[in-house]
């Protein structure tokens, strides 16, 4: 299970605000509703693509003591299970938006440094239809 944490909208936000990510969320669970039942739970690396650069950071666990279930911390700026960080995608979307081409955005997305097959943003361009 994942949350999505609204409060870290970007790298830096969440970079800052990691080493103190067990204080600031809730620990009522997300599947069974006991107060108070999450407990931390480890960490893991997650790597993603943004413009200019790949990146690893690393996503905190919880797991509840009163049911079997483990949340995932995850910041705003990913998604769910891809490589790319959400600011690619809206960049594909705005740029079908404004009217270009589908087949001219993988070069513009290139030149700003990030390779993205053209499958993938024609999946992502067709979902935001
Ligand atoms: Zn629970």
């Amino acid at each position: 299970m994942q949350r999505v944490l609204r409060q870290f909208p970007d790298i830096h936000s969440y970079l800052r605000g990691f080493p103190n990510i067990l204080d600031s969320c809730s620990r009522q669970c997300d599947h069974c509703g006991a107060e108070d039942a999450l407990v931390g739970h480890g960490t893991y690396r997650r790597s993603f693509v943004t413009f200019g650069f790949k990146r690893t950071i690393r996503i905190q666990r919880l797991r509840c003591t009163k049911c079997p279930t483990t949340i995932s911390l995850v910041p705003l700026f990913l998604r769910c299970r891809s490589p790319y960080a959400a600011e690619v995608v809206r960049q594909v979307r705005t740029a079908r938006a404004r009217g270009a081409p589908l087949y001219t955005i993988p070069a513009s997305l290139a030149a700003m440094g990030v390779a993205v097959k053209y499958a993938t943003i024609r999946s992502w361009a067709a979902r935001a239809a």
